[in-house]
């Protein structure tokens, strides 16, 4: 089962590696580094939509929830 997921794995990587050349206007196949990196965080972007959630939108429902079962204790 294991060795299974290892050659799934590499197959998208490989499949990735070909694709995203093109990413970063190009830019990406500038080096074997540059690819490796947009091959793992194609989006490199801390927006509201791509950033962390809670930094935008404050704290998630599971954590209001915590924190108010935390209160009534
Ligand atoms: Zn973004």
């Amino acid at each position: 089962m294991k060795k299974y997921a290892r050659d799934v794995r590499r197959h998208h990587r490989e499949r990735l590696l070909k694709k995203r050349k093109k990413y970063w206007a190009g830019s990406a196949s500038d080096s074997a580094k540059r690819l490796g990196v947009c091959v793992k965080t194609p989006c490199v972007c801390s927006c509201f939509l791509c950033g962390n959630k809670r930094k935008f939108w404050g704290p998630t429902i599971q954590e209001l929830k915590k924190n108010q079962s935390d209160k009534k204790k």
